[in-house]
């Protein structure tokens, strides 16, 4: 199988091309057609395995049909992994005129309330952080949210970010999509999941 098979915008067939991405990846070729089609998921994929690009992909794909401001919210328990991501999007994005911003702790709270209010299309943010500017930051909010990713769910919820997550899906719309990955399943993974997801395909690689 090849990304010319996944039928790829030209924008984002390119990029990927550019970035010498020959074929998918196992968990790219299951998830991104089900992405496309409109479907939440639950990816139980660990780091290396192209997991990031999985769900990139197909959100470029669908803002690019729909541009518009917040976007994409992707949680990352930690700044390293948040601060990957974003560069992933970056890559991925770059024929599109992309908005990028990244949300993480021991950044100045002034500039990321200007980088938010730059209306980005992607935001990679850690939980605590983004919700301090859900709180703070006049005329920011996530009411028109597309997407909500939650990566590297196992360790959100590891790190007891439960509550964060809890007052984030308050203040997104339920219309949306969503995709969780997880290094593992487990019960806590379970309830996330049924609070979080619509019907799901579960893939595991
Ligand atoms: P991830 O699992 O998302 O952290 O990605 C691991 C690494 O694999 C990253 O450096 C990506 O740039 C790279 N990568 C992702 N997808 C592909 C692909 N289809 N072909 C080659 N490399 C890839």
């Amino acid at each position: 199988e090849s990304f010319a098979d996944l039928k790829l915008i030209p924008e984002l067939l390119e990029t990927i091309q550019a970035l010498k991405f020959t074929k998918p990846t196992p968990i790219q070729a299951e998830a991104i057609p089900h992405a496309l089609a409109g479907k939440d998921i639950i990816g139980l994929a660990v780091t290396g395995s192209g997991k990031t690009a999985a769900f990139a992909i197909p959100i470029l794909q669908a803002l690019w049909n729909d541009q518009m401001p917040y976007y994409c919210l992707v949680i990352s328990p930690t700044r390293e992994l948040a601060y990957q991501i974003k560069e992933t999007f970056d890559a991925l994005g770059s024929a599109m005129g992309l908005r990028t911003c990244c949300i993480v702790g021991g950044m100045s709270p002034m500039d990321q309330a200007l980088d938010l209010l730059r209306k980005p299309h992607i935001i990679v943010a850690t939980p605590g952080r983004i919700i301090d500017h859900l709180e703070k930051t006049k005329g920011f909010n996530l009411r028109n949210l597309r997407y909500l990713v939650m990566d590297e769910a196992d360790r959100l919820l590891d790190q007891e970010f439960d509550r964060e997550l809890d007052k984030i899906l308050r203040v997104i719309p339920r219309e949306r999509n969503t995709y969780l990955f997880s290094a593992t399943m487990t019960n806590k993974i379970e309830k996330l999941q049924r609070a979080s997801l619509q019907n799901p395909v579960r893939i595991a690689v």
